[in-house]
This record gives C-alpha cells, sequence and structure tokens, in this order.
C-alpha cells in the first residue's frame, strides 16, 4: 500500500495520488490509476469543489482511468475537469503558481503493467527530470523500450529524482514468473478442469478490485470463453475496448466466472453459483503474489502453483508489481540520482527499505555516483495537516530511525503488512477510514470474520485519531 503523501518537492503546486490535506490547494492533480491507496481523498467534498469551482485546475490521468472514474455519476458531472494524458505523447501541462506566476512543465505517461489504465508520470521542465512509477510491473527489458525515457539519440534520460513502487522489494520477493507464464498455468488449470466433465465451472477470485483483468483477456483469447463478471465491474469494463471483448454480464454464456459481487459456497467439490443458481464442480484459481515468497517459489513454472487443502482450490504466482528484481534492473538501468520509495513493504521499516535501495542502486566507481535515498512517509504529518515540507521524511542511511509503536499501532500495522507508521504523530482519521473500507468483507469472502474484525479495529483508530486532534 503507498505511503507517499502526494507531493513532490521539486514541483511545489502539483499533487499525484493523494487528494487529502494541504494537496488540496494544488493547481494540478494527477492520479496513477483506480486503486484506493492512490485515490485517498479524490471523492471528499472539499477536493471535489475545489475541482469544480477552481477554472484552470485540472484532474490529469489516462483515458482508461478517465473511463474508469466517469463511470460514477460524481466524476460523470467533473467530465470537463478531468484531462486525459494520452499514451506516447509528450503533453504541456501549465502549472499555475497562487502568486499568478505559471510553469510549464512537460508530462509524459507510460503504462505500467499495473491495472487497467495505470501509468507513471515523466515530468520535465526546469526543476529537472522527475520520475514517479505509480504502482508497477514491468519485466527486465521493458523499460529499454519506453521512448519517453531516452533521448533521440538513444541515450537514457537523466532522472533527477525517482519516486518508485517498492511493495515487494525485500528478499522475501526476489523474483516472480512472468505474467505469461502466470496466464499459461492458468489457462492449463482451467482447460484440464473444463475438459474433464461437463458440470465443471472455474471461478477465478480476483485479489483486488483492479489488476488482473490482463488475466481475463488471455484466457477468453486462448480458450475462446468469455468471462462473467458482476454487473458493476461490467459497467466498466464495457467502456474498455480490450477488456469488454473478454467479458459477459450474462451468467449462463460461460464456464468461467470472476462474478465478485455473488456468494458462492464450496462444500466438497460442489459448489452453488448463484449467478446461475445451479450445483457446479467448481475449480477456483487465486491469481495472488504474497504467498509466493522465495521459499515458495523457485523460478520453476511448478513453484508457482499452490494447491490448498486437499480441494480444488489453486492459488497461482501472479504479481501487478515489480519483484526485488524487477526494480533492482529498472533502478539500475535509469541511475537515477536520488531515489524515494513510495512503499514500505510489510513487516519492514523505513531503515529495512532504505538498506534494500541502496543495496540494488550500486553502480559506477565512485561513492559519487551513489543517488540519494528517502521514504516518503505520513510521519510528518501533524495534527492531520501536511506541510509541504514536512510531508516527505528524508531519511539518510546513516541515521537510525525510532519506530517505536504503541501496542495497538503495532497490532493494526501486522493486520494491514506493517505499512501504517505514524511514528506517534497524528495521521488524518480519513487514511484509516479508507483503509476500514478496503477491508469490509464482501458477501462471500472466505475470511469474513478476520476482514470485519480489521475494518473494526481501523475505524476505531480512526475514531481514536480524531478525538485527539480535537
Ligand atoms: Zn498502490
Ligand atoms: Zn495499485
Ligand atoms: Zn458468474
Amino acid at each position: 500500500m503507498s505511503c507517499f503523501v502526494g507531493r513532490v518537492k521539486e514541483l511545489k503546486n502539483v499533487s499525484i495520488d493523494c487528494f487529502l490535506n494541504s494537496n488540496i490547494y494544488s493547481t494540478a492533480y494527477f492520479l496513477s490509476h483506480c486503486h484506493t491507496d492512490h485515490m485517498r481523498g479524490l471523492r471528499s467534498d472539499i477536493f471535489l469543489k475545489r475541482l469544480r469551482s477552481e477554472a484552470h485546475i485540472y484532474l490529469y490521468c489516462s483515458e482508461i482511468t478517465a473511463h474508469i472514474l466517469t463511470v460514477e455519476t460524481t466524476f460523470a458531472a467533473l467530465m470537463h475537469k478531468i484531462k486525459v494524458l494520452p499514451l506516447g505523447v509528450s503533453t504541456i501541462v501549465q502549472i499555475l503558481d497562487p502568486d499568478g506566476s505559471s510553469e510549464d512543465v512537460t508530462v509524459s505517461v507510460i503504462p505500467t503493467g499495473h491495472c487497467p489504465g495505470a501509468v507513471m508520470f515523466l515530468f520535465e521542465g526546469e526543476m529537472g527530470k522527475i520520475l514517479y512509477t505509480g504502482d508497477f510491473r514491468l519485466c527486465e527489458g521493458d523499460v529499454s523500450r519506453f521512448r519517453q525515457l531516452h533521448h533521440l539519440d538513444g541515450s537514457v534520460k537523466v532522472i533527477d529524482k525517482l519516486y518508485v513502487d517498492t511493495t515487494f522489494l525485500s528478499h522475501q520477493y526476489m523474483q516472480f514468473p512472468s505474467r505469461l507464464s502466470s496466464i499459461s498455468i492458468l489457462c492449463n488449470l482451467i482447460t484440464s478442469w473444463l475438459q474433464e466433465g461437463s458440470d465443471n465451472d472455474i471461478y477465478i477470485q480476483m485479489p483486488a478490485k483492479y489488476g488482473s483483468e490482463a488475466v481475463f483477456i488471455a484466457v477468453a483469447k486462448r480458450l475462446g470463453m468469455k468471462v462473467h463478471v458482476s454487473s458493476s465491474a461490467y459497467n466498466i469494463y464495457k467502456n474498455i475496448a480490450e477488456i469488454q471483448e473478454a467479458v459477459t454480464d450474462n451468467p449462463c454464456c460461460t464456464r468461467i466466472h470472476a462474478c465478485q459481487a455473488y456468494n458462492w459456497r464450496f462444500c466438497d467439490e460442489t459448489a452453488i453459483l448463484p449467478c446461475q443458481g445451479k450445483l457446479s464442480k467448481l475449480r477456483i484459481i487465486k491469481p495472488c503474489a504474497l504467498s509466493f515468497t522465495s521459499e515458495v517459489y523457485d523460478g520453476s513454472l511448478e513453484s508457482a502453483v499452490l494447491k490448498c487443502n486437499d480441494q480444488e482450490l489453486f492459488k497461482i504466482c501472479y504479481s501487478s508489481h515489480c519483484s526485488y528484481r524487477e526494480v533492482e534492473h529498472f533502478i539500475r538501468y535509469l541511475k537515477p540520482r536520488q531515489i524515494e520509495a513510495c512503499v514500505v513493504p510489510r513487516n519492514m521499516k523505513e531503515a529495512d527499505i532504505l538498506r534494500l535501495l541502496k543495496e540494488v542502486s550500486r553502480w559506477g566507481d565512485s561513492f559519487t555516483d551513489a543517488p540519494v535515498l528517502t521514504v516518503s512517509s505520513s510521519k510528518g504529518t501533524e495534527n492531520g495537516m501536511s506541510t509541504d515540507m514536512t510531508s516527505v521524511c528524508s531519511v539518510r542511511l546513516t541515521e537510525q530511525q525510532n519506530m517505536s509503536t504503541s501496542d495497538n499501532e503495532t497490532d493494526v500495522n501486522k493486520a494491514y503488512g506493517g505499512n501504517v507508521q505514524n511514528g506517534g504523530h497524528h495521521v488524518d482519521p480519513e487514511i484509516y477510514k479508507l483503509i476500514a473500507e478496503d477491508f469490509k468483507p464482501k458477501i462471500g469472502d472466505s475470511d469474513m470474520d478476520i476482514r470485519q474484525s480489521i475494518s473494526l479495529e481501523f475505524l476505531e483508530y480512526a475514531a481514536g485519531q480524531n478525538s485527539s486532534l480535537v
């Protein structure tokens, strides 16, 4: 989960992927993709009011992200305030300053392979070259293909500061199979089960609201069968040509389901598929990455699949974030002058991520080549109000951070993979409410009780933050 606070200090009137607190008063907003941890504050009244009422202030995003947003009535009414940055083209964006001056910045969007519409932003201007990856999954070699990151003569542009997704920058996740390999395994599991009997059906359990759509596209192409999705998902996908062809909202015309809104019961290989109202023999396939630590996934295809509890339940290693090796390759290719980690991975502290960043950013002989390393952190937010500079906590490797947390915080951290660190400072209660919302169980969740208790814990935590602000 991103702990990026929304501001790049090199561009003082720009907010990216966080629309809370002082970020609201920026004059240009950028959204990398539609995942909750990157949309904090986007639906708040105060943000929407500012976007609606201030002339020349826009939200910039990719075309698909704009499609996904405008399915919601709120954003449909604000279409004129959402500006699409086309892929493969550099756009000049005028960034206004409250003093009346302005600065022209060239912005290029580069697809990140994370989920539909996800892009990274390259900002170029007087402040230098700033690259913000958002969430990304690029395999080794992908980065060399992006024209926007190279000069006309083919040399790599010097990135002054890289803001990078470090979700799996951990020795626990050294490598992942390519998505093509994961999809091949998945298609084999589907085909073998469907051929075994005419009552057999497939249920693909998506790990997040968006992110595995490439699976649907590949399955539909390879197996010639669409994937049944919930009508709310279909409403979004029908605007995205490539996905639309791969999915259906008709439960009866396919044997492959990913209709998350439905409840299914799993019992001795026989499950009720309520979207069809009949008993089926279900094989459940769950694309996910967390379970595939380096002890589990050794690079072989066999180790990229886990069969669970003698049931027809399979986990397939499928990641929409870069592995350690992929982040390393990306960073070593670009050799940026400064790097800021935007995610503190589960069970890790800022000092750990700084040590790992140092490990992957060794190049050249000279010590002076070494980039300056920092970690984005909400630690700088005081009384729920972040200020421009305190919102980015710059930590040199030589500094030891005191990461002491209260018992309550430790539990919450454990529950949410260790990402919520406030170091004794106040965090905007809205963040905890959003996390609570994220954890709220949906109908049919197998871990409903756990999700419910974590969700309540975050709500209580939000209430605690609220009362301490009074
Ligand atoms: Zn994220
Ligand atoms: Zn994401
Ligand atoms: Zn279905």
